[in-house]
């Protein structure tokens, strides 16, 4: 349980620490490694392929399971793939040091290709997928994020573990929400059931709720558990995207800080802090209450993203500041 801020904010706060699990420096993509990396092995692949942001922490904990594994790993990023409809977003560029730093020292094979959008970035994958595989490599391509249906199985399972580890169940579980797999995985398990699974958008993509209820659906016939699951079953909030996807908001700092100053635990500028974030203004509003916890999906390294020292003396003011409300 996080006792300052409980206090400070008059509900009972816990936090699951996901941040602190395996795979070069830990996160949440390292549950869903757990079984795409077994997938991988009894599919006698020899490579892995993967895509995402200069600083996808998934890349980077993708790379390391790969070395465990005794696989090669490639890797296609662009510095900050967007939307079509939204356009690239201003702000800070976090795009090197960090991540892209780490995948280097694991050994990742990073193929930067210019901006543009997601779609152009997935297709370049699929392209060079098909290339490894005409060199004779056994190719396991991992969809972004690593939300495959047994990434959201991954997080099936991590209610399982989240609800051995407390003695009353939770009213809400607060989640950052991109790719969508840990969202889908989390509301799937604990649907038709007395603890909420809350979503905050990193990410402005239109169609998050489409991502969300495919990934269940496919849940549901890989479990064969009788539960289907809407769109309009889950909560999301796209509120405290800020500027876009993988640039820091002006909330989201602001609460990072905040949880630093008050428990000295780190979150990251581009998913954790926002859901922080997120999470202070749901409880502001009195949208949630009761016993609420805020899974730490990771992405420390993003901490060290490029800038981040020259941001931090700018921004004096800002990071001296007391609490996301003096904002
Ligand atoms: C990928 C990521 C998320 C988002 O999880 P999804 O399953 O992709 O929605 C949240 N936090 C961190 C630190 C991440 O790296």
């Amino acid at each position: 349980m996080l006792e300052r801020v409980s206090d400070d904010l008059g509900h009972e706060i816990w936090i699951k620490r996901d941040d602190l699990t395996g795979f070069a420096m830990g996160g949440n993509k390292g549950r869903k490694l757990e079984f795409l990396m077994a997938d991988a092995i009894a599919k006698g692949a020899t490579c892995l392929v993967g895509c995402g942001a200069r600083q996808s922490n998934f890349i980077r904990q993708m790379g390391a399971a790969a070395k465990l594994c005794g696989l090669r790993c490639v890797a296609i990023n662009m510095r900050l793939p967007y939307e079509e409809a939204y356009g690239r977003p201003d702000g800070r560029d976090l795009s090197s040091g960090g991540n892209p730093l780490l995948d280097q020292m694991i050994g990742v094979e990073l193929e930067t290709i210019p901006d543009g959008t997601w779609d152009s970035l997935f297709e370049a994958m699929q392209d060079r997928a098909k290339q490894l595989e005409a060199e004779g490599e056994k190719v396991y391509v991992i969809p972004v994020g690593g939300s495959s249906v047994l990434g959201s199985y991954a997080y099936n399972r991590a209610g399982i573990e989240i609800d051995g580890q407390i003695e009353e169940n939770f009213d809400w579980i607060i989640t950052p929400t991109s790719s969508s797999s840990t969202h889908a995985g989390l509301a799937y398990f604990y649907h038709q059931t007395k603890t909420k699974v809350y979503g905050i958008a990193c990410d402005p993509e239109e169609d998050l709720l489409d991502e969300l209820a495919r990934l269940a659906n496919e849940l549901e016939q890989l479990t064969g558990a009788s539960k289907v699951m809407q769109r309009s079953d889950f909560l999301l909030s796209r509120d405290y995207v800020g500027p876009g996807y993988g640039v820091p908001s002006e909330a989201g700092q602001a609460a990072i800080q905040y949880l630093l100053k008050n428990e000295g635990i780190l979150l990251d500028p581009i998913y954790s802090g926002k859901a922080f974030a997120g999470m202070l203004g749901l409880i502001k509003s009195g949208e949630i209450s009761g016993r609420i916890c805020f899974l730490h999906t990771g992405g420390l390294p993003a901490l060290f993203g490029g800038g981040a020292q020259e941001t931090l003396d700018q921004q004096e003011s800002h990071w001296t500041a007391k609490s996301p409300e003096n904002k």
